[in-house]
């Protein structure tokens, strides 16, 4: 199978979904495709007064977890909604005037990529930053047999987060499948989520790994695992994924 994940930044593919990659890697084509790359943010311990140095921080960090997994990972170098494309705060709507432009030229991006592959991943858009939200918005105009959402970390940790995606999950008729990851597994997406080190605090880190570990109470499941939201036909397709290998 090909797989297709679309992260509007570098590192939201791994953040949210490196247990399911760090399982499936072996047994299948990844491909990530960081959306808005041209991201200068990066914590402040970071930060230098060049914004490419600072953009090559975070495309370092992606890289090295894409060689680690043994995926491709790949940048379209879009603005980032905040501060890069005028939007002066990361939690809002999409503002069909400023991204006009942008979400024609994502949409015909992504229309011409569907047919390469087999499944995709969209950030499901929990906490609601405008590019999590516009990459959304597009997945769900795509063909939706092969279209699958994820949760996206850090913002899953936060309860209140969720409001963000009630009436989308509705409207969409979305349900969820458990993803559940073994010992080995959490390991691995744990030295993910560590060499994000220019986004993430360790607090923000520990977080990310409790939710991972179903340790914080709202979770769906509290095993360990990744959840994934799609349309109710696709979910014997998540399934068979799974069943290539089983927990050791
Ligand atoms: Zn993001």
């Amino acid at each position: 199978m090909k797989i297709l994940i679309l992260s509007p930044h570098m590192d939201d593919a791994f953040l949210s979904l490196g247990g399911f990659v760090s399982r499936l890697s072996m047994l299948h084509d990844f491909e990530i495709l960081n959306i808005f790359s041209y991201d200068p943010w990066v914590l402040d311990d970071f930060k230098t007064t060049n914004k490419m140095e600072n953009i090559n921080i975070r495309k370092k960090e992606e890289m090295l977890n894409a060689s680690i997994a043994g995926i491709k990972t790949n940048f379209l170098d879009l603005p980032a909604g905040w501060k890069e494309r005028g939007y002066s705060k990361w939690q809002t709507n999409v503002d069909r005037k400023i991204d006009k432009k942008i979400l024609i030229e994502v949409f015909n991006y992504l229309e011409k990529l569907v047919a390469f592959f087999d499944l995709i991943f969209s950030p499901l858009g929990i906490g609601g930053h405008v590019d999590h939200k516009l990459i959304r918005g597009i997945a769900c105009k795509l063909t939706l047999s092969k279209i699958f959402y994820y949760e996206d970390l850090p913002y899953a940790v936060e309860k209140d987060f969720f409001r963000y995606v009630d009436n989308f999950r509705k409207k969409q008729c979305l349900l969820n499948h458990v993803f559940f990851l073994n010992n080995k597994e959490i390991k691995k997406k744990e030295v993910f989520v560590r060499n994000y080190k220019s986004q993430l605090t360790k607090e923000e880190m520990e977080l990310v790994m409790r939710y991972t570990r179903g340790e914080i109470d709202h979770k769906i499941s509290k095993t360990s695992s990744e959840i994934i939201w799609t349309y109710k036909d696709n979910i014997p397709k998540i399934k068979n994924l799974q069943d290539y290998k089983k927990d050791e």
